[in-house]
């Protein structure tokens, strides 16, 4: 069954439709795929009777002759969704024991569309970090290893469980949130593909806030054509969701033609920052000779505001989560701890729960919010904010797409960066700069670094403009040619 396992969704999806396997021997497979991987810490919870119930219904409906558009895809959910009747902690101590009541319309959009679930993926506490390891329920470990050194690599985060789910083989497609870089930096860490759509293209209705103006669901896959099966079920319009935007939904498999002639990619000078390793720029270098030869006309741009960008989302995201985060007060979910008065309850509760990462945002977040600062620093990110959101809209006046990589570098070992917030930070230059903007972002696995890791060209387009992202991105995960596989598959051991 393992061959089952190394299927692309799209493959899968061919093989259901023929009749090859069903969809419970699919789930079967990837529920021992799950069990084989448990030392990686994937999942924050698995559900496999719910996977085989959900099997069965779509073995059914294909017995009937009325299947659905994913019926029997088993996919992972990061544990920010909130699924009804399942366990959503948002890897913090703080939910401890919350089971909502209710589905969040992405998930709800992917089940209607006869997904199945596996389980719900690990993540960085509320999403706040770049590797999963802020996590209540300590780290995932990537699936890759460096050559010859055997120490641990994060994931990237926060969407890392996600990500090294599919990496692993214990996910055919997952789901993710990207509010600084959380799908495609953890893409880019574990050799996947990852896209951030435009913000409002798919709901945030019943997705665990972190910032609201800023958090993106989007989905994670082994292809680019996997990412696009996955978002076409996953967006469309949300009266639940007040900035979900009101426009129809493309098929995004359809965009996928191979024809990338005369569409003009933009190379913006500021993302060749100090220190960028050799092997980053030169996979930059190769992402754009790529898309060259396949007729696309690479032009030198200029975002100006790029280096502003990432003190900007580090003033705006903790002060939304500061404000988003206020709900945790032991009254309404998961954890409380008795106090002497509600006060004294309100501070153990949230002592208690929320790690450190979470505290330090939230003070961060209340600080820049408080009289005297809030100009000082809160008006002023704003202001960086729409300047950024300028630059690109100039940009696109003149080209169809901008390619940069994705991150910084390549995967880090478990530790290495803990105790240094902003060394962590500096894994989301590249990739905040879309979401401050809410422009569709794609990270494409394009080549490995000298120690064998993978790496991540990212190509950001228009907003609403997912086509053409999609389109470019299948052409240069093409070209780019990248088959390899991680430590963990040929050897089992994490
Ligand atoms: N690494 C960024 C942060 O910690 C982005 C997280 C995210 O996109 N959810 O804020």
């Amino acid at each position: 069954m393992s061959s089952l396992t190394a299927l692309t969704l799209a493959e899968a999806r061919a093989g259901l439709e023929r009749k090859e396997f069903s969809a419970r021997e699919l789930t079967e497979a990837f529920l021992a795929a799950m069990a084989k991987a448990r030392p990686l810490n994937l999942f924050i919870t698995e559900t496999p009777e719910r996977a085989l119930q959900m099997a069965q219904a779509c073995d059914e409906r294909r017995r009937r002759g009325a299947p659905l558009p994913l019926d029997g895809i088993p996919i992972a959910v990061k544990d920010l969704f909130c699924t009804k009747g399942i366990l959503t902690t948002a890897a913090s101590r703080i939910l401890e024991g919350f089971t909502p009541s209710y589905e969040s319309t992405v998930t709800e959009k992917l089940w209607q569309s006869g997904a199945v679930l596996l389980g719900k993926t690990n993540c960085d506490e509320f999403a706040m970090g770049s590797s999963t390891t802020t996590s209540h329920f300590g780290p995932t470990l990537s699936a890759w290893r460096r050559a010859g050194d055997n120490r641990p690599l994060v994931a990237g985060g926060s969407s890392g469980g996600s990500a090294a789910a599919i990496a692993a083989h214990a996910a055919l497609g997952a789901i993710g949130t990207d509010t600084g870089g959380s799908i495609r930096q953890p893409a880019s860490f574990c050799g996947v593909v990852g896209i951030k759509p435009s913000y409002g293209r798919c709901s945030r209705w019943g997705v665990v806030a972190f910032a609201s103006s800023l958090d993106h669901p989007g989905p994670l896959a082994k292809t680019v054509r996997d990412a696009a099966i996955l978002l076409s079920a996953m967006a469309g319009h949300d009266p639940k969701d007040s900035t979900s935007a009101p426009l129809p939904v493309a098929d995004f498999e359809a965009a996928l033609t191979g024809e990338i002639k005369g569409l003009k990619i933009g190379i913006p000078a500021e993302y060749r920052v100090p220190d960028m390793p050799a092997e980053i720029d030169a996979l930059w270098q190769s992402g754009i000779a790529w898309l060259s030869e396949a007729g696309a006309e690479a032009v030198e741009i200029s975002l100006p505001m790029t280096r502003y960008a990432l003190p900007a989302y580090y003033i705006i995201a903790p002060a939304e989560a500061s404000s988003n985060l206020a709900r945790y007060d032991g009254v309404r979910f998961g954890l409380r701890v008795e106090g002497g008065s509600v006060d004294e309850m309100y501070e153990l509760t949230r002592a208690a729960g929320f790690g450190a990462e979470v505290r330090r945002r939230v003070l961060i977040g209340t600080y820049v919010l408080s009289a005297g600062y809030y100009e000082a620093y809160y008006l002023k990110a704003q202001r960086v904010r729409a300047l950024v959101a300028r630059d690109f809209a100039k940009a696109f006046e003149k080209v169809d797409l901008i390619l940069t990589p994705t991150a910084p570098s390549p995967a880090f070992a478990v530790g290495e960066k803990s105790d240094d917030p902003i060394a962590m930070y500096l894994n989301d230059v590249f990739t905040v700069t879309a979401d401050l903007a809410g422009l569709p972002a794609i990270s494409v696995p394009a080549g490995l670094s000298a120690e064998g890791l993978p790496l991540g060209l990212q190509l950001i387009g228009r907003a609403f403009a997912e086509e053409t992202v999609f389109r470019a991105a299948e052409v240069l995960e093409a070209a780019a040619g990248f088959h390899h596989a991680p430590a963990f598959l040929a050897s089992g051991e994490p």
